[in-house]
């Protein structure tokens, strides 16, 4: 590992002021999880690391006038125990506890599961977030891809790491990113953005922001659920992940959010599977038809075909776990 500066601010405006406004010089430090594995791959090099997790207004899971406010270094532990989360965010505890290692879940956070960077392993052997040789032509495509993406958007292929982030997306979760100019809200959709070279980042988040808290809308009443499908019950990133978020009205869906996670660079929102629900009583015939539709469009790979099954069984299952809850 490069040696490297250690910072340890207090508060998020002195934290802002170690980040740089270039990539590489610094990175923010929460659970260490992802980012001390990066720094022994030299995937990052920073000259400066800032410790984040010591910083008190960061922390906390608070009930609030619009919902819900998660710190950003709230722990998967913390969230998955909360007894708010638990009462209304079903599909945020099962995401959760799908990171299915103790020790992971005490010390990575949720902010830190919303930024880590994608597990391609071409990314992590060094050839960029895009997987690309020098003569900028995809590795992925021809290689080795069977955990890549089956809605890619080219040039990248990759598949995004966070379990959490499907299910936030159809809970309708906002983000608060501080930086020097302040702070400001964004969709958690509207976070993940796609590369379009080696040196863009997956994130809408500049090298000297900070994602300081996660804010969900009440939930009373919508039935939510995620399903994964893993390879094996041990630490793993699922294969492929589908969230689902239910307006009802009595049995029938007024409306549904249905995110699907592990298959594209950013989740990949099933809009035809939420359109064949809206204003019908859901069985599980209709559940399987719509798991059918979100597969719709998939460009598997060479290795990812398989992964288009999963999404039909995925989104099924969500939604009929999703139909036991009570009202
Ligand atoms: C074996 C294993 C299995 C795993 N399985 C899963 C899984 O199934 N599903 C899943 O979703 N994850 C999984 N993970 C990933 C794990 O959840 C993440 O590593 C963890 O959540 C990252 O949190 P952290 O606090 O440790 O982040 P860190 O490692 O501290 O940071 C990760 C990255 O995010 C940046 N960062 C962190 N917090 C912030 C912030 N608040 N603002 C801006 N940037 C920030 C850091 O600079 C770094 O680039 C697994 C990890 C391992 C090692």
């Amino acid at each position: 590992m490069q040696a490297f500066e250690y910072a340890n601010p207090t508060t998020v405006k002195d934290a802002v002021g170690m980040l740089s406004a270039q990539w590489g010089e610094a990175d923010v430090l929460a659970g260490g999880t992802d980012l001390l594995s990066l720094m022994k791959e030299y995937t990052h090099t920073p000259k400066r690391v800032v410790n984040i997790k010591g910083i008190k207004e960061l922390g906390g899971i608070q009930k609030t006038s619009s919902g819900l406010r998660i710190g950003a270094v709230v722990t998967l532990d913390e969230l998955a125990t909360n007894a708010a989360v638990r009462s209304e965010y079903p599909s945020l505890v099962q995401a959760a506890l799908g990171v299915t290692s103790p020790q992971i879940r005490n010390m990575g956070t949720v902010g830190g599961d919303l930024c880590q960077r994608p597990r391609c392993w071409y990314f992590r052997q060094g050839f960029g977030i895009l997987g690309q040789d020098k003569n900028g032509k995809s590795l992925v495509q021809t290689g080795e891809n069977r955990f890549h993406a089956i809605f890619p958007q080219a040039p990248a292929f990759y598949v995004n790491p966070s379990s959490l982030a499907p299910a936030l997306i159809a809970l309708g979760a906002r983000v608060t990113i501080t930086g020097p100019n302040g702070s400001r809200e964004l969709s958690v959709e509207k976070l993940f953005v796609v590369p379009k070279t080696n040196k863009d980042r997956e994130l809408a988040l500049a090298a000297n922001e900070i994602l300081t808290a996660i804010n969900l809308p009440p939930a009373k009443g919508i039935k939510n659920a995620t399903y994964e499908v893993r390879q094996k019950q041990a630490l793993d990133w699922p294969l492929t992940t589908a969230s689902v978020a239910l307006k009802m009205k009595g049995s029938t869906v007024t409306s549904a959010s249905i995110v699907l996670g592990h298959v594209g660079p950013a989740p990949v929102q099933a809009k035809q599977a939420e359109a064949m629900l809206a204003g019908k009583a859901l069985t599980p015939d209709l559940a399987a038809d719509a798991g059918k539709a979100a597969a719709n469009g998939a460009q598997p790979m060479s290795g990812t075909a398989y992964k288009v099954q999963l999404v039909r069984t995925a989104v099924k299952r969500a939604l009929l776990e999703a139909m036991k809850q009570r009202a």
